[in-house]
C-alpha cells in the first residue's frame, strides 16, 4: 500500500491549515502531559473508507528564501517524487505568483498525479479568481477550496483517494508477515540487520546523491518465514538536512503502510524522541503491531538492577496510556544482546494481531467482568451488556452487543480494553472495541 498524500506551496498560502482539517489527532495520543512535542509534519487521514498519511512538505522544505537553487530544487523533487499524489495550493487572495510559478514548473516534470488547491477561496468573489491558476498549466482541474472553513475539500478528497490502495489488495506474498524496521537514523538498524542477515548489506551508491531503495528481504527465523522491511540504507548525500529528514521519513511512512510488524529502534543514548513518537502514533493508526526496540543498551555506563525499569517507565509514561500496550526491549546489536530475542517478540506480536478468540471463550471471560463490575447506569438507565464477538477484521477488534450502547462511556471502554488485554495477549497490538445495539 502507498497512500501519500503530500501538501505542498510556498509559505502561507494555508497548507498547515489544510493539513491540520485532514489529519486525525486522537487527542489522547498526541497530547498527551509527556511533553513530547508534536510533530505536525505527517499525520494520518481517512476518507470514504480509504487510509492515508498526510504530509505538510512546509515543515521540512521551503524554510528559505534562496530555496529553488538548483540542488535544492532537485531535492524537492526528489522528495514529492515519493509521495502518491500531490496537492499543489496556491492562494487566490494573492492571486498567482512568481514563486507559484516555480512551483509549477517543478511539479510539471513529475510523473505523478497533481491536483491544483486554490485555497482561500471563501467567498463566491474569490472561488472566481480561482480560474487564473490555470494558466500554471498543470492538467488537474483547480479545485477551489476553503482550508479554513473546510468548504470543497469533500470533493477535492473524493478525487484525491481513487489514486489510493484499499487496504486489503493483493499482495503475491499475501501471508507472510512483513516486518519493517523503522527509527531515526543511527539508531542502529542497518547494523541490525547485517547482524540478522549475516552479510554486510551496505548500500551507499553514486547516483545522483541518493542510495537505493528499501530493501525487502526474506527471512527465516524458528522456523517462521517473515519478510523485514529496511528502510535504513536511505540516505542521500544531501546538505540540507531537513531535506534527508523529509526523504527518509517518506520512506518510513511507506515501509510503515506496507508492515504488519514495526519494530521501531530508538538510540538509548539519545532516548525517545518527538520523532519516535510520532511514527508510534501513526503505526497505532494504521493498526499496525508495534514494539520498540531501545538499541545501544550497551553504552548506558553504570546499569543498575533497575536501570531499564526506569527507562521503561519514562517511555511509557511519553507514550501515555492508550499506546501502553507497546512492548519495550533492550538490546545492543554490537553485542548480540537479545538480539533474536527481539525477532522472537515481533513473531509474537504479529501472531497477536491475527488472533482470533473464540465468541465461547470471550463471553466465558468477559461476561463475568461485566457482571462484576457493570457499565454505569445513565439517566437511571441501566446499561446491559448480552454478548461479545470478535469481528472478522484483519486486526483486533471486538463488537459489545447491548442495549444501550450510545449511553456507554469511555472509562467502560478503557475498563473492557483493560480487561481483554488481561485475559487474552494482545501484547503489541492495537485493539478496537466497538458497542452495537442487540
Ligand atoms: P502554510 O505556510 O502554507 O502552512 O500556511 P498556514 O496554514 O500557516 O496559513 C497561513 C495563513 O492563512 C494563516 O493565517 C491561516 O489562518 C490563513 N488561512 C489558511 N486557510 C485559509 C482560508 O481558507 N481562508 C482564509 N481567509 N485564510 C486562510
Ligand atoms: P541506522 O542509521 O539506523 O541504520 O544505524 P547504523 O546501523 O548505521 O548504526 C549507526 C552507528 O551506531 C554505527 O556506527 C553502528 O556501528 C553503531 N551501533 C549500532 N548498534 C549499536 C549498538 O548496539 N551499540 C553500539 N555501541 N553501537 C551501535
Amino acid at each position: 500500500m502507498s497512500n501519500i498524500l503530500a501538501i505542498t506551496g510556498r509559505p502561507n498560502v494555508g497548507k498547515s491549515t489544510l493539513f491540520n482539517r485532514l489529519v486525525e489527532f486522537k487527542k489522547a495520543i498526541m497530547d498527551n502531559e509527556s511533553g513530547v512535542t508534536r510533530d505536525r509534519h505527517y499525520g494520518f487521514g481517512q476518507w470514504t473508507g480509504k487510509y492515508f498519511t498526510v504530509i505538510d512538505t512546509g515543515g521540512y522544505v521551503m524554510g528559505s528564501d534562496d530555496i529553488f537553487e538548483e540542488q535544492i530544487r532537485e531535492q524537492v523533487k526528489m522528495a514529492l517524487d515519493e509521495a502518491t499524489v500531490i496537492l499543489f495550493m496556491v492562494d487566490c487572495k494573492d492571486g498567482m505568483t512568481d514563486m507559484d510559478k516555480d512551483f509549477a514548473n517543478i511539479l510539471r516534470e513529475l510523473k505523478k498525479p497533481v491536483y491544483v488547491v486554490a485555497n482561500k477561496a471563501d467567498n463566491p468573489d474569490l472561488e472566481m479568481q480561482s480560474s487564473e491558476f490555470y494558466a500554471l498549466g498543470l492538467e488537474s482541474e483547480v479545485f477551489s477550496i476553503s482550508s479554513a472553513s473546510g468548504s470543497g475539500t469533500g470533493e477535492l478528497l473524493d478525487q484525491v483517494v481513487t489514486h489510493f490502495q484499499d487496504d486489503d489488495v493483493e499482495n503475491p506474498e499475501e501471508g507472510i508477515p512483513r516486518i519493517s524496521i523503522l527509527g531515526r537514523p543511527n539508531a542502529g538498524k542497518s547494523s541490525f540487520l547485517n547482524a540478522l542477515l549475516g552479510k554486510d548489506r551496505s548500500i551507499v551508491t553514486d547516483i545522483a546523491g541518493t542510495t537505493r531503495d528499501a530493501i525487502n528481504s526474506r527471512y527465516k527465523l524458528f522456523g517462521k518465514d517473515f519478510i523485514l522491511t529496511d528502510t535504513a540504507g536511505i540516505r542521500k548525500k544531501s546538505k540540507v538536512r531537513e531535506d534527508i529528514e523529509f526523504y527518509s521519513v517518506l520512506r518510513a511512512i511507506q515501509s510503515l503502510q506496507d508492515s504488519d510488524v514495526c519494530m521501531v529502534m530508538v538510540d538509548a543514548t539519545r532516548g525517545f524522541e518527538a520523532q519516535d513518537m510520532s511514527i508510534i502514533a501513526l503505526a497505532d493508526k494504521y493498526k499496525k503491531g508495534i514494539m520498540i526496540m531501545v538499541n545501544k543498551w550497551d553504552l548506558i555506563e553504570n546499569k543498575e538492577s533497575n536501570t531499564a525499569e526506569h527507562f521503561r517507565k519514562e517511555i511509557q509514561e511519553k507514550l501515555g496510556n492508550p499506546l501502553s500496550y507497546i512492548p519495550i526491549i533492550f538490546t545492543s546489536v554490537l553485542t548480540k544482546q537479545r538480539i533474536f530475542q527481539a525477532m522472537e517478540l515481533a513473531i509474537e506480536v504479529n501472531e497477536n494481531r491475527t488472533r482470533r478468540v473464540p465468541t465461547s471463550e470471550l463471553n466465558e471471560v468477559m461476561l463475568p467482568e461485566i457482571e462484576r463490575y457493570p457499565p454505569p447506569a445513565l439517566k437511571g438507565k441501566y446499561i446491559k451488556i448480552k454478548y461479545i464477538t470478535q469481528l472478522p477484521t484483519k486486526t483486533p477488534s471486538f463488537a459489545f452487543f447491548c442495549n444501550l450502547p450510545q449511553y456507554i462511556k469511555e472509562p467502560y471502554e478503557r475498563f473492557l480494553l483493560n480487561k481483554l488485554r488481561s485475559h487474552f495477549n494482545f501484547q503489541g497490538v492495537p485493539v478496537k472495541i466497538y458497542f452495537r445495539q442487540k
